[in-house]
């Protein structure tokens, strides 16, 4: 049975899956990084939506998760969601950056779409751990799958071979029908 974990190296940017996912800031206005990146692919439509969305329901506070159009990506829509900034673990970056993938999944089930593609939220600029963030993007993930039809297939997508190798070490731990 294939698993619906996957992780892939490259460009989130590239991924057709339904939706991607983007690390955003909580002013949704864009930023450097992977958030960069997808605007810079997305294009005007999704700083637009993303503006609508600010005016409608203020900043996105970390851990929470808004969706809006994809604008010129392929994908068919982009969940922005904000992981915690690294301090010392003691100011619930674990619980918040497992509420960033949790959230995202939600609204990805929510609005009925199959697949999606994850960063590694919050490894860059934030500067979480990259180890202990990877095993709560898997772990977080890999329940929310054994509970839910959807998403279908998730995949992360790793920029750099540091967490391309993490990844998939935890992922060859997961029992084989995740
Ligand atoms: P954060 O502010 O949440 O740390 P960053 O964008 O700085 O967000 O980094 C999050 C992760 O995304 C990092 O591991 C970084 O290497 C990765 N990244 C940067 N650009 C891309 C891209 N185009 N596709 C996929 N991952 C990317």
């Amino acid at each position: 049975m294939k698993s619906r974990i996957e992780v892939v190296q490259g460009d989130i940017t590239r991924m057709t899956t339904d939706v991607i996912v983007n690390a955003a800031n909580s002013s949704l206005m864009g930023g450097g990084g992977v958030d960069g990146a997808i605007h810079r692919a997305a294009g005007p439509a999704l700083m637009e939506a993303c503006m609508q969305v600010r005016q409608q329901q203020g900043t996105c506070p970390t851990g929470h998760a808004v969706i809006t159009v994809a604008g010129n990506l392929p994908a068919k829509a982009v969940v922005h969601t904000v992981g915690p900034v690294w301090r010392d673990g003691d100011a619930h970056e674990a619980q918040l950056l497992s509420d960033a993938y949790r959230n995202s999944l939600q609204l990805v089930c929510d609005n009925g779409y199959k697949s999606v593609a994850f960063p590694a939220i919050s490894t860059g600029i934030y500067g979480y751990p990259k180890p202990a963030a990877a095993e709560i993007a898997v772990n977080t993930v890999s329940d929310y799958l054994t509970r839910h039809a959807l998403p279908e297939q998730v995949y992360f997508v790793c920029y750099d071979e540091e967490n391309t190798r993490l990844y998939q070490r935890l992922l060859a731990q997961l029992s084989p029908e995740q």
